[in-house]
């Protein structure tokens, strides 16, 4: 009855986020490899406004499930790394603006070139998942995440995620959220009910390796701790200002409850053994969809090979 009560709850589990019992979920040991499949994201009306929980809430939510099977030491995850997803002008004398802005078409695009090599977007939980055991990636699985918060990703990029039915990983700066440029509460928690995961880039965006002990607790703790009580799930990655860390940034993370982080260093493979060091690749205005599969796309992709995500 115990096994068959484990097979019921692990076979019920396929919904994204959804609240699962972490105990009794023993499998036996021939358990057959579960492919994790994303949920389709459910239609939804434009105006959503939902009450913000206290972060107890969450308290065992976050848990996606228990392990199935043991951890895995690397996964081959791309994680891009986007900005603005905007229309500028080519007049404007703003280089690095330039740079950081990646055009409507561009990423539409980059949405097409994905689609077409049947990737799917996952989210750091689920790589996180994964990577301590639990249930196997998606053959093709890419993580998009989304800086700063800025207004143009809600306008512009979340409505071509959601017509390209892919999830987005947005990591806001907590005391921009709502002011001029920037996304505000509401979207956030819209976007949130439509499949994507919203995550922390820290209070103010200072660099973290250079704040005394005291305000990058701050840093970490309390933009963690806002997000968590004005979103509707549970805040466990953190993405570095600037992508400067160091090795008191990461202990100071840990102890804010934080289990991953992402850096702006580039790579494709992602380590189980430094979760708070994972790999990105850098979309900038300049890029093709060529050039972002160059420095994206992993070779076996293309040429799969068998058993690569079911040992
Ligand atoms: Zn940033």
């Amino acid at each position: 009855v115990a096994a068959d009560l484990g097979q019921q709850a692990l076979s019920e589990t396929g919904a994204v986020g959804a609240i699962r019992p972490i105990s009794d979920l023993e499998p036996a040991a021939d358990e057959p490899p579960m492919i994790s499949a994303v949920e389709p994201l459910a239609p939804l009306g434009r105006h959503v406004s939902i009450s913000p929980q206290p972060s107890s809430a969450f308290l065992d939510v976050g848990r996606r499930s228990a392990p199935v099977s043991s951890p895995r030491e690397v996964a081959t995850v791309p994680i891009a790394m986007y900005h603005h997803i905007d229309d500028i002008s080519r007049n404007v004398a703003d280089v690095q603006r330039k740079e950081l802005t990646v055009s409507v078409a561009s990423f539409r695009r980059h949405l097409e070139l994905l689609a077409g090599m049947q990737a799917t977007t996952v989210t750091l939980a689920d790589l996180m998942d994964y990577l301590e055991g639990g249930e196997l990636l998606p053959p093709r699985p890419v993580i998009l995440t989304f800086d700063d918060g800025y207004d143009d990703n809600y306008r512009l990029a979340y409505p071509l995620l959601r017509q390209f039915g892919m999830r987005g990983t947005f990591f806001v700066v907590v005391n921009l959220v709502g002011k001029p440029g920037y996304m505000t509460w509401d979207q956030l928690r819209e976007m949130q009910l439509q499949g994507m995961a919203i995550e922390s880039h820290s209070l103010d965006h200072l660099d973290l390796s250079t704040l005394p002990r005291a305000e990058l607790q701050r840093q970490l703790a309390e933009s963690r701790r806002i997000l968590e009580r004005n979103l509707l799930s549970p805040v466990r990655y953190l993405n570095y200002p600037s992508g400067r860390y160091s090795r008191q940034v990461i202990a100071a993370a840990r102890a804010a409850g934080y289990e991953a982080a992402v850096t702006t260093e580039p790579g494709l493979v992602q380590e189980r053994g430094t979760p708070y060091q994972l790999s990105r690749v850098r979309v900038s205005g300049s890029d093709t969809a060529q050039s972002l599969a160059a420095k994206m796309v992993p070779t076996f992709w293309k040429y799969p090979p068998r058993g690569q995500f079911a040992r």
